[in-house]
């Protein structure tokens, strides 16, 4: 079988490169030569521990599920893209046909496989040169777009879904709690929708300018200010505060950051298993609450808005670097939070 160059995943902070058979594929799956792959915060956590809860990784590994690349072969009854297509591809493969998937609800589906993920919810990771993946989940991109932009449509998406989920409407205010990549893709997609008052709070300077360069109405440093009082001072309180980091502080400053009749869309995946949370504050208010899990048919959206240049995703790329320097990238990546927030491996 045809070799192909991967990153494999030895051991917590042991990566090396070597190789893996090119995968094969069915009559409806495509085969993508990866050129452009995003770090996720996913990738950093198994990177850093080779475990995230339940999901043990066993070595060698592949990460990586945020690939953008060029069509190599298709199945024979692919017909949505061709050999040499520039395409993104969403890493998550749900079953399509369990009473969760019919309802549409397939980022949900029980039967979900995950690129990168270990066992039997997994698939293999991206960090590659070829991916096999289902035609349908495979997209084209337009004239023009970069793969290395198009690789962050799956980020993008998170946005997407998280702005479509909070039901925000035209006129009223939001808080983006935390400007990681997940956080600054929630800002990009709120500005792009015409939200004109959005607050964003966090604490690493990287993600503070990058944040202030997409043009928000206030970024508040978490570490000099009181955010929830200064936002209170400016406007009284937000229509909407998205939760992008998971973690108690940020649960114990939303709640009072609420406009009567608010809603909070809790979006960051929390370490710890259980958080304290005010319920009479979010009673007295009658907020809302609504969550987000990764994206539903967003990428379409995600992508047009990156073509047409309405979402200027570049902008909160921080490091590039070669698949050869991965090890290497997810290293600064834990290390320097301050000046990451988000890193493309070119394949
Ligand atoms: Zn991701
Ligand atoms: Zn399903």
């Amino acid at each position: 079988m045809a070799k192909m160059k991967s990153a494999l995943m030895m051991g917590p902070h042991k990566m090396e490169i070597g190789e893996k058979d090119i995968p094969s594929y069915g009559d409806e799956e495509v085969l993508v030569n990866v050129k452009h792959v995003g770090i996720c915060g996913a990738d950093l956590e198994f990177f850093k521990d080779g475990a995230i809860g339940a999901w043990v990784l066993s070595y060698p590994h592949t990460l990586g599920h945020e690939p953008a690349g060029v069509v190599a072969e298709v199945g024979r009854n692919v017909k949505n893209v061709k050999p040499g297509d520039k395409v993104v591809i969403e890493p998550g493969k749900p079953c399509f046909k369990c009473p969760t998937c019919q309802k549409g609800l397939y980022n949900l589906c029980g039967e979900m496989r995950f690129m990168s993920v270990p066992g039997d919810a997994g698939a293999p990771g991206a960090f590659c040169e070829y991916v096999a993946w289902p035609s349908r989940l495979v997209y084209k991109l337009p004239d023009g777009v970069d793969t290395a932009d198009a690789c962050l449509a799956e980020p993008l998406a998170v946005g997407v879904h998280s702005v479509e989920q909070s039901g925000i409407k035209f006129g009223q205010s939001a808080a983006v709690i935390g400007g990681g990549c997940i956080g600054l893709c929630t800002a990009l997609v709120l500005k792009a929708q015409g939200i004109s008052e959005i607050y964003v709070t966090d604490r690493h300077p990287g993600r503070i300018a990058k944040a202030k360069a997409i043009g928000v109405t206030e970024v508040l440093n978490d570490k000099e200010v009181d955010t929830v009082k200064a936002i209170k001072d400016i406007c009284g309180g937000v229509d909407v505060v998205y939760e992008c980091t998971g973690s108690q502080k940020a649960i114990d400053q939303a709640i009072p950051l609420l406009n009567r009749g608010g809603m909070l869309t809790l979006i960051g995946l929390f370490g710890a298993p259980k958080q304290q949370v005010d319920l009479n504050g979010l009673i007295f208010v009658e907020g809302s609450v609504t969550t987000n899990f990764r994206y539903r048919n967003n990428h379409p959206a995600a992508i047009s808005a990156i073509a047409s240049g309405t979402i200027p995703i570049r902008n909160i790329v921080s490091h590039r670097f070669p698949l050869e320097k991965l090890g290497e990238a997810l290293e600064l990546n834990l290390s320097n939070k301050d000046e990451v927030t988000k890193i493309v491996i070119e394949v």
